[in-house]
C-alpha cells in the first residue's frame, strides 16, 4: 500500500507550529509552493513565518479591483517591511468587461448567481492562474471562522487545482493570532480595529457585531450560512475537504 504526502505529513504537521509547519511542507513537498493572501490578520501572521524565515514560498494576492483602500496601504506597508515583493494576479480584462456590461458596475447584489459571476471573473478565475503547475497551495483558512471552515483539514489534495492544500493555521484562534501579530509588530489591516474581522472586497463587507460569525459581515445580504467566494469550493458550492484518501503525488512509496 502506498501512502500520501497528505497522510505522512498530516500528523507530523499537527504536532508543530507555524513556523516548523511551513519549514516541513517545504522540505518535503517537491516542486512550486505558493501562499496566497488577503491580507487578513491570519495571512499577516503566515507572510511574516514565510518572510522572516526565507522560505522558498511565494506570497501572491489577488487585486479585484474592489478592495478597500486600507488593503491596499496594508500591501504596500507589508513589501516595505519585509522588502519583498507581494505578486498579484488581476481580472482578465475582456470578461471583467463583460461582466460589467451585463450585470453593471454593482450588479453582484442583485442575485446570488450575480455575486457568483462577479466572485469567478474578479477572484476564481485569477486563482487559477496563480495555482496553474504549483504542487502546494497554503492558505491562511481557520476552522473557527466560520461553519463551513470547521471541518477543514491541515492538508489534503485539492483535486480542483491538482494541488496539495495546506492551511496551517487551521487550528489556531483567532486570538492566538492577534497575540502574534502584537508580539511581533506585525502589520495589520486598520480596518479589524473598526470591527470587520473578514475583510474582502469593500462593495461586499461590513463590520460585524459582537458574537456575529466572524464572516458574517462578507455578502451580509445573502442568507446563505455557508458563504464562500468560490475560491475554496467546488462545483457544488461545498468548502472542497479533500478525499479521505488523496491522489497526491507519491514520493514515499
Ligand atoms: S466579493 Fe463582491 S466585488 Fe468582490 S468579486 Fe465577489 S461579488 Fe465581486
Amino acid at each position: 500500500m502506498t501512502v500520501s504526502i497528505a497522510e505522512i505529513l498530516e500528523p507530523r504537521l499537527a504536532a508543530l507550529d507555524l513556523d516548523h509547519r511551513l519549514q516541513l511542507v517545504r522540505e518535503f513537498i517537491p516542486g512550486r509552493l505558493v501562499f496566497t493572501t488577503s491580507f487578513g490578520v491570519e495571512d499577516q501572521f503566515i507572510t511574516h513565518s514565510i518572510f522572516t524565515q526565507g522560505l522558498d514560498i511565494d506570497v501572491v494576492t489577488i487585486d479585484t479591483g474592489r478592495l478597500f483602500p486600507e488593503t491596499y496601504t496594508l500591501w504596500e506597508e507589508t513589501e516595505a517591511r519585509y522588502a519583498r515583493r507581494i505578486r498579484a494576479a488581476y481580472p482578465q480584462a475582456a470578461p471583467l468587461e463583460a461582466l460589467v456590461e451585463e450585470q453593471g458596475v454593482n450588479g453582484f447584489y442583485k442575485s446570488v448567481d450575480a455575486r457568483k459571476a462577479c466572485c469567478h471573473v474578479r477572484k476564481v478565475e485569477p486563482l487559477s492562474r496563480l495555482l496553474d503547475g504549483v504542487s502546494g497551495w497554503i492558505t491562511g483558512l481557520r476552522a473557527d471562522q466560520s461553519q463551513a471552515r470547521a471541518d477543514a483539514p491541515l492538508i489534503a489534495f485539492d483535486a480542483g487545482h491538482k494541488a496539495l492544500k495546506i492551511n496551517p493555521v487551521i487550528d489556531y484562534t483567532r486570538d492566538a493570532i492577534v497575540e502574534a501579530t502584537q508580539e511581533f509588530s506585525i502589520p495589520v489591516n486598520g480596518l479589524h480595529a473598526k470591527g470587520f474581522l473578514s475583510i474582502g472586497c469593500a462593495p461586499c463587507t461590513r463590520a460585524i457585531q459582537p458574537g456575529e460569525d466572524e464572516r458574517a459581515g462578507r455578502w451580509w445580504w445573502e442568507q446563505d450560512d455557508k458563504k464562500e467566494c468560490g475560491l475554496h469550493v467546488g462545483e457544488d458550492g461545498v468548502l472542497r475537504r479533500g478525499p479521505a484518501k488523496p491522489a497526491a503525488p507519491e514520493v514515499f512509496g
